[in-house]
């Protein structure tokens, strides 16, 4: 029986069974797939660097094998084609299902993602509460529209496209996994999902979570493995009738290119360098320690994040030591102890890139304000990091790339136009936000910031229906989470007759 060696922590015994059960297989057309050259693959607990699972490292036939099962589901299992209010209520019994499931599916969730427990429960949360929007959305969307033109009667509907394919990051497999996935079944179409190496587990059991309340085989697919391989398959395969990439502009690149040799239509959701811009009318140490919580959020994992902090220059120096105070009363701790606020990076690999920027960014000038770095986590030998502040030139490099870490880089401005000139000087364009007592400066400054998401006087909103994208080196194609995103997943037809 799968134990924690290291935590005073015990394990549902679900989960103990669901990890025992390995190697843990993709899940293709409703069975329980491993990779057909029977390469595995390891996935760790990043709280204590060992062993969690081995799981199936599949390839471009096993790829082949799960679009197919996507593409004959669409085809023939009457997903497609059957009534709206059937559908939906596949998909209530879905959410249903996993919401009774949320301490499974968060525990494994945390253990596979070093996600504070009650944080992967919330994902869990969202991943139910973004099926049941699209799900409502789609029943009470209008499929038949009639177009008055003169001499003919003409009409289109809204049609599933077939097969889609879904590429996922490690930072929050469940939601993004919710956000991408919901409005393209909603809409009738079939989906195979490739999670990212680190985190496969939630997604295995997904998958197998609706073969059990008796999905029609092959509507949700599962292929795991490395991204180089089953993700670049995944990618350029041409039975694909759309594709949503989540993850670094590099490989979004790459993916997108595939996709446009098949002339795929790619959603790319991508990374950021977000600003937060605090003028001098703010509660000082009520903002710092908002900021702080941002950044220590899943251990600043997170692409939207705000890691340039912009400061009004006649606060700047206060600013710093509220927000060096509310940093260092952050709890780091094991994901699974109830106490823990802020858990271990993903990854060994993860841990030396946050580490080589605290270095580089340094080396190339910034003042570390906050040293942050490498931690011990008694009885835990994990991948943790304490937070850490930066300030200084804004060329910085660790002001100008992504880390993906609790790392935020400071800098004063003058005034609200200078503000804004050094929010928007970034290749990024997710989100930043804004934070002043002044509503007009705060919507005036929320507007001119050019990005998919402006917040104000609040970090990381999510509300459904509300239009999540990035511009730029942030992502194409529409975004995710609001009725845009339904419709992308239909096409739309139209019918044409001459009535003289
Ligand atoms: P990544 O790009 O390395 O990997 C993302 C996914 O792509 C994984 O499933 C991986 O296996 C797969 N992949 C890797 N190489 C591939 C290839 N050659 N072809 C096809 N697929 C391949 O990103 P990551 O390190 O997992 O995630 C972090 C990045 O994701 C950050 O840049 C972050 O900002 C971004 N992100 C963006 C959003 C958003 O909504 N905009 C949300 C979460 C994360």
């Amino acid at each position: 029986m799968h134990t924690l060696t290291s935590s005073s922590v015990s394990l549902l015994p679900e989960v103990a069974r669901f990890l025992d059960a390995g190697p843990l297989g993709g899940v293709i057309d409703g069975r329980d797939e491993q990779a057909a050259d029977g390469a595995t693959f390891e996935t760790l607990d990043p709280g204590t660097g060992e062993h969690l699972a081995t799981v199936a490292a599949m390839g471009p036939a096993d790829v082949d094998r799960a679009v197919d099962a996507a593409r004959r589901a669409f085809a023939r299992s009457g997903w497609a084609t059957m009534h709206p209010n059937d559908r939906a209520i596949w998909l209530h019994r879905l959410a249903d299902e996993v919401e009774r499931r949320k301490a499974i599916i968060g525990q494994i969730e945390a253990l596979d993602a070093g996600k504070i427990e009650q944080q992967a429960q919330g994902d869990v949360q969202s991943f139910v509460d973004t099926l049941r929007y699209f799900n409502e959305l789609a029943l009470n969307t209008e499929r038949r529209s009639a177009l008055p033109v003169s001499g003919y009667e003409a009409w289109t509907t809204r049609q599933p496209w077939g097969a889609c394919g879904f590429i996922v990051p490690w930072n929050f497999p469940m939601v993004l996994i919710g956000w991408n996935i919901s409005p393209a079944l909603a809409a009738g179409n079939t989906v195979v999902i490739k999670p990212a190496e680190d985190t496969p587990l939630s997604a295995i059991y997904l998958a197998r979570l609706a073969r059990e309340i008796g999905f029609p085989d092959g509507v949700i697919n599962v292929v795991t493995g490395l991204g180089e391989i089953a993700g670049a398959a995944l990618s350029r395969h041409p039975g694909l009738r759309r594709m949503s990439f989540t993850g670094s502009p590099e490989v979004g690149r790459m993916v997108a290119e595939a996709c446009g040799r098949n002339l795929v239509p790619c959603k790319l959701e991508l990374g950021g360098k977000g600003a937060a811009v605090i003028f001098d009318d703010v509660n000082i140490e009520e903002t710092a320690d908002k900021l702080a919580r941002a950044i220590t959020f899943h251990t600043g994992q997170v692409c939207c994040d705000a890691t340039r902090w912009l400061v009004h220059e006649s606060i700047f120096e206060r600013f710093v030591d509220a927000s060096v105070a509310a940093l260092q009363r952050t709890k780091i701790g094991y994901q699974l102890d109830p106490g823990a606020e802020m858990g271990p990076v993903v990854s060994a690999k993860q841990r030396e890139r946050v580490l080589g920027y605290l270095e580089r960014g340094q080396r190339d000038g910034a003042r570390a304000v906050l040293k942050g770095g490498a931690v011990d986590v008694a009885g835990h030998d994990g991948f943790y990091v304490s937070p850490a502040l930066l300030a200084g030139s804004l060329e910085n490099v660790a002001a100008r790339e992504e880390i993906f870490g609790p790392v935020a880089f400071l800098a004063p401005f003058r005034d609200e136009a200078q503000a804004v000139e050094l929010a928007n000087d970034t290749d990024y364009g997710l989100a930043n936000s804004v934070w002043s007592h002044d509503p007009r400066r705060a919507s005036r400054v929320a507007e001119a910031m050019v990005a998919g998401n402006s917040w104000i006087n609040a970090h990381n909103l999510f509300p459904l229906g509300v239009p999540y994208a990035g511009v730029n080196r942030s992502g194409m194609g529409g975004g995710v989470n609001s009725v845009e995103t339904l419709f992308d997943y239909w096409r739309s037809q139209s019918m044409v007759r001459p009535t003289r």
